[in-house]
Formats: C-alpha cells, sequence, structure tokens
C-alpha cells in the first residue's frame, strides 16, 4: 500500500500514520520528495481496511499496489529518484551521467591513460572490472583487489568516482574502499543473496538487466536492494539475447522509456554489451540519449584490439571523445545537461 501525505502534513501526523501501518503487520519505508512524504508499506495488505488509514489526519490519499514491486514502483516517488554521490555528482533528473572505462583493468599504465581520457572528456565515472564474469573458465579473470586499488588512484587522481562490478557476498567488504558504485552483472541480476547483502550495504548499485530478463524481473531485484534499505539504485539496460545474431545482443532502447514510466529509478544505458560491435557503440549511445537515458556505461581502452575482454566492442579513446561531444549536443536537444 501506499500512503501518500499531504504537503503540509507534519512531523507528528507522519509519526502517527508509521505507526498504524505498523500495528497493521506491514514494513514502511519513507521517502520524503520536494513536495510530499510517501509511505510505502509492503507486506500483507490484502485484508486491510484502506479507508482507516485515509481518514487518519494529512493523508492526501492511500492507493494499494498490486504491482509485485512496490518500492521500486513510480508510485513510491513520483518525482524520481536522484542517486547523488558524496563528491556531488547526481545521477537522474536533468543530469546525463557519462561512465566509461576498460572492460578489465589490466595494468596501471591502461587504466592511469584512460582516467586521464575520461575526464577531459568530461565523464564523471571511470569503470573497470577487476572480478570478470567470463564464459570460460580459461579466459582473463580480473586483477581482483589490486586492479581495484589501481582504478581507484587514477580516480582520485582525475576526481573521478569507480564503478566496478561485485560477482559475491564475500567480495563487498573488500570492494567498499575502492568503489563508488558496485555494478551487478547481467549474469548476477537474480542472485538473490548478493542483492540482499547489497540492500545493507553504504553504497548506490548498478542494476544491469540480466541476459534474459523481462523489465518485470530487473524491478523485482531492484526491490530486493531496496527492501534492505538501500535505495539508491540505478537501472542499466546492457541487451538482452535474441534469434539475432548480427549483434552480440539486442540492445533494447524501448526499455529505458519502459522503466522510466514502470519505476522512478534513474537508467543507464550500455551500448558496448548492448550490441558487441564497436561500429555500433556510438549510434545506440545516441538514440539512448534520446530516449532518455539518465547515463551511458561505454568500454574504452587507449589500444582497443588488444584489450584483455571484450576488444571487439571497446571504443578506441579518439572514438569516445568524439561520442561524448554527439551526446552532449543531444542531451541538450532532449533537456538534459552532459
Ligand atoms: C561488464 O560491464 O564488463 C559486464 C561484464 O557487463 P554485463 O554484466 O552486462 O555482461
Ligand atoms: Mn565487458
Amino acid at each position: 500500500m501506499i500512503v501518500s501525505m499531504q504537503e503540509r502534513a507534519t512531523e507528528e501526523q507522519i509519526y502517527a500514520v508509521i505507526e498504524r501501518m505498523e500495528e497493521a503487520g506491514v514494513d514502511v519505508h519513507r521517502t520524503t520528495g520536494t513536495v510530499q512524504t510517501i509511505l510505502a508499506g509492503v507486506g500483507p495488505t490484502a485484508n486491510i481496511d484502506l479507508s482507516v488509514f485515509e481518514v487518519l489526519p494529512g493523508v492526501l490519499n492511500v492507493l494499494r499496489i498490486s504491482s509485485p514491486y512496490k518500492l521500486a514502483g513510480r508510485a513510491f516517488r513520483p518525482e524520481g529518484t536522484v542517486v547523488e554521490f558524496p563528491n556531488g555528482v547526481k545521477v537522474g533528473a536533468e543530469y546525463v551521467a557519462v561512465m566509461a572505462g576498460p572492460c578489465a583493468i589490466e595494468n596501471r599504465e591502461q587504466i592511469f591513460t584512460i582516467a586521464a581520457c575520461v575526464k577531459a572528456a568530461g565523464a564523471g565515472f571511470l569503470r573497470g572490472g577487476a572480478f570478470k564474469p567470463r564464459s570460460s573458465p580459461y579466459a582473463f579473470q580480473g586483477l581482483g583487489i589490486p586492479g581495484l586499488q589501481l582504478m581507484h588512484e587514477a580516480a582520485q587522481e582525475h576526481g573521478l568516482l569507480t564503478v566496478t562490478e561485485v560477482m559475491e557476498i564475500a567480495q563487498i567488504e573488500s570492494m567498499l574502499p575502492y568503489t563508488d558504485l558496485f555494478q551487478v552483472g547481467a549474469r548476477n541480476m537474480q542472485n538473490f543473496n548478493l542483492l540482499r547483502e547489497l540492500g545493507l550495504a553504504r553504497k548506490p548499485v548498478l542494476l544491469k538487466r540480466g541476459i534474459s530478463a523481462t523489465l518485470e524481473e530487473l524491478l523485482l531485484s531492484a526491490e530486493y536492494i531496496m527492501a534492505g534499505g538501500n535505495y539508491d539504485i540505478i537501472l542499466c539496460e546492457r541487451g538482452i539475447r535474441t534469434y539475432e545474431t548480427s549483434t552480440r545482443n539486442t540492445m533494447d532502447i524501448s526499455a529505458i522509456p519502459v522503466l522510466h514510466k514502470l519505476s522512478h529509478l534513474p537508467v543507464v544505458a550500455d551500448p558496448s554489451h548492448g550490441t558487441g560491435r564497436r561500429d555500433m557503440v556510438p549510434p545506440m549511445a545516441k538514440a539512448a540519449v534520446a530516449a532518455g537515458a539518465d547515463g551511458i556505461l561505454v568500454e574504452i581502452h587507449p589500444n582497443a584490439d588488444k584489450a584483455a575482454s571484450d576488444a571487439a566492442q571497446t571504443l578506441y579513446l579518439d572514438q569516445f571523445e568524439k561520442l561524448v561531444g554527439e551526446l552532449r549536443v543531444i542531451a541538450k536537444a532532449v533537456g538534459r545537461t552532459l
């Protein structure tokens, strides 16, 4: 159930409603927007008499939410979520975030060169995998924590934020000092134990859509994290597996407006994994920004063809610089800033 409070509701009135909701046996999640406070009651609400809540002082209206995702759904925060980082960078609202870096952190020179380029392009986030989920157990698996330390150092030098993939619960604690945004990869979108644990983490989460996941399943995975109290989630469309073979995955641009309609969470697009082809990355990145994406995640490397992983979809640094310039024009055209 969702209880929308009146604009002028007092704290006492809000607390009184929370108390009544808890007495009725639901967990209460509170969000205070610019205009009003919204209280989401999660739990067995089917037999609760909503009219009891409608007449409480300060209540504007009460809705029974039939959607399976109560906290990730748009009704919980109608004005949208803006994920704010400690350095003031925001994802959501009018901003279009650019997150770029190699598929995998390979060595010091590689990540420092890339960090300088990411900064020069005006992007805010340096990405790079230290724990890599590879289809083959014989492929490069990433440098682990030492790699993450390198990326953190490079990011610090340029005032960038870091985003990197966490593959299992045991990695979370050791990654915390080096990451600003935990990426949950496509293969782990339904690793519910990992999601629950990230719900307790003190860092935002970039949640990628699974290879064959519906958007409802993606939002249910976001719900797992939010149910634990971590509301700082950024969704990521990264292509899905279809019968089409000319691209690695099929980039679902329509997922962007659909997710914005269903949910208040920011949506980022990853055209690198979405297409698997370097020549297809810029057109899909531009389409995503035009479709309202709150950010772009792209793989870049000074020696893209020789990248240790995902070489075919990795942009050269000059291609990335050119792309950001083009994205800036498109962002402006759709009323956003980049
Ligand atoms: C990645 O970002 O390098 C990655 C492995 O992404 P995905 O989980 O979308 O395949
Ligand atoms: Mn990759």
